[in-house]
């Protein structure tokens, strides 16, 4: 998952004041032990190509057995080679359904050469710690394996079990090795839980100060299909009327000019009346209009030239990849098109899928879908978790307001909202929009904020699981 907060950074013009100064690196005796966990997860690799998820779930294992939580409490699954997963078990006492903390072990590749350090060596320098998985999606899943160890060592027993699923092959996308997806279909009774907790939030750093909170209630569906034209094709000295490749066009040009309606959730006004509080003159007015449910199309119209709020006000489908011809002296056999879809979690993807076909298809062009959306319906923005939230941030970061974001790009918590399980993208580490490097070269976390967004995880599985 990345962060795409680059154009939120943009509206943001207000400056909160942060709170107490930052500390620099490990203080206390857990932070240390967490320290340990994280270094010891980022220097396992766990790209595709060369790395083992497996070995990163045998070694989070064996810290939360040090760490006395029962090996009968803890399961590894490695359906395919390499891509275990690891699901633990925090015994409660049973008064209410389980609380998910979820986090992904895989990484995106990363090539030494193309790094200034070794990726898959934490490097601690100039306030950072680099790393691929630095940030995504290890700082999450070590936070999460050190609370549970520190919760066991304090003897806390909370009200409901708290499971932990460690998982492979997020970065993949809907792989049969995805392993929430693989543990959803073949162990559901492991995640029969009330709600969760997963990547997707973070805060917004401006110039090193935290000014804006998220948490991620809601993410786009994902869905990708094809158009295809075909032809017998010939000789290119004689063109024929059908030529695959102007039909192609032809569809694709329909698609560039068609904007699909917007479509407002509860998610969306609440996101425009915080973002508001950022906005000035023409575009705070129309961010209110928003929030008021009520927008002009001269309003819409505006907030839509920026790729964010527009991405966030509407489904987009956008032409990805296009393949055509066979030979610079050959009329088109075959001219095809990749269609990628980000559908409004409260859209009908029928109704999407057919208003495509009407756009694009006709006799000379089919559309066929490759990969169908899932089902991702809103998680609903439910009083316990926002006001712990909320409360958690107004304490570490006085000011600074809390945003509910839906996301344009996915993760995992779609296969959990798919069976109704409220999913919610917390992560208390904030990053510099400027510096964002998930997913791309020397990926690093600002060391304090690291620290700081373990405490604020730790405090919030507390006060969720009390
Ligand atoms: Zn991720």
């Amino acid at each position: 998952m990345v962060f795409h907060f680059r154009a939120l950074a943009a509206a943001v013009c207000v400056l909160f004041a942060a709170g107490a100064q930052a500390q620099v690196g490990a203080t206390t005796p857990e932070q240390k032990r967490f320290y340990a966990i994280y270094k010891e997860l980022v220097e396992i690799n766990t790209t595709h190509s060369v790395g083992s998820n497996t070995e990163a779930a045998q070694a989070m294992h064996k810290r939360l057995l040090e760490d006395g939580i029962p090996a009968a409490n803890m399961q590894i699954f490695e359906p395919f080679p390499k891509k275990g997963n690891l699901v633990v078990r925090f015994k409660g006492s049973g008064q209410g359904k389980p609380l998910l903390l979820m986090a992904h072990l895989d990484v995106v590749e990363a090539r030494r050469e193309d790094w200034k350090s070794d990726p898959f060596k934490l490097k601690e320098d100039d306030g950072y710690f680099t790393a691929r998985g630095a940030s995504d999606d290890k700082a999450m899943a070590a936070a999460f394996v050190s609370i549970l160890g520190q919760l066991k060592r304090e003897g806390f027993v909370p009200s409901r079990d708290i499971v932990l699923t460690l998982t492979a092959d997020e970065e993949r996308l809907d792989v049969p090795s995805n392993g929430a997806s693989w543990l959803l279909k073949h162990q559901p009774q492991l995640l029969d839980v009330e709600l969760g907790i997963n990547e997707g939030g973070g805060g917004l750093l401006e110039n090193g100060k935290p000014v804006l909170y998220s948490i991620q209630v809601a993410e786009k569906m994902y869905a990708d299909y094809q158009l295809e034209s075909t032809d017998k094709g010939g000789h290119s000295s004689m063109p024929t009327a059908h030529n695959p490749v102007y039909a192609l066009s032809a569809s694709l040009s329909a698609l560039s000019n068609y904007h699909f309606p917007v479509k407002l959730s509860e998610v969306t006004q609440a996101y425009f009346a915080r973002s508001a509080g950022f906005a000035k003159g023409q575009q705070f007015q129309d961010m209110q209009a928003v929030a008021g449910g009520q927008p002009s199309p001269e309003a819409l119209q505006r907030l839509s030239a920026s790729p964010m709020y527009n991405a966030s006000l509407r489904t987009t489908c956008v032409a990805t990849e296009v393949n055509a011809g066979h030979a610079p002296n050959a009329l088109p056999q075959r001219a095809r098109a990749t269609i990628n879809c980000r559908i409004l979690p409260h859209d009908d993807p029928a109704a999407i899928e057919a208003q495509l076909r009407k756009l694009t298809e006709n006799e000379q062009v089919k559309l066929t879908v490759i990969n169908p959306p899932l089902r991702s319906p809103a998680s609903p923005m439910r009083a316990d978790v926002m006001q712990a939230v909320q409360k958690l941030t107004e304490t570490m970061w006085p000011g600074v307001p809390v945003i509910p974001v839906m996301s344009a790009g996915a993760t995992d918590s779609r296969f959990l909202r798919n069976i109704g399980v409220p999913m919610y993208g917390i992560s208390g580490i904030f990053f510099d929009p400027s510096d964002a490097r998930a997913h791309g070269l020397d990926e690093r976390v600002a060391i304090p904020r690291l620290y700081e967004g373990r405490e604020f995880l730790y405090a919030l599985v507390k006060t969720l699981s009390k």
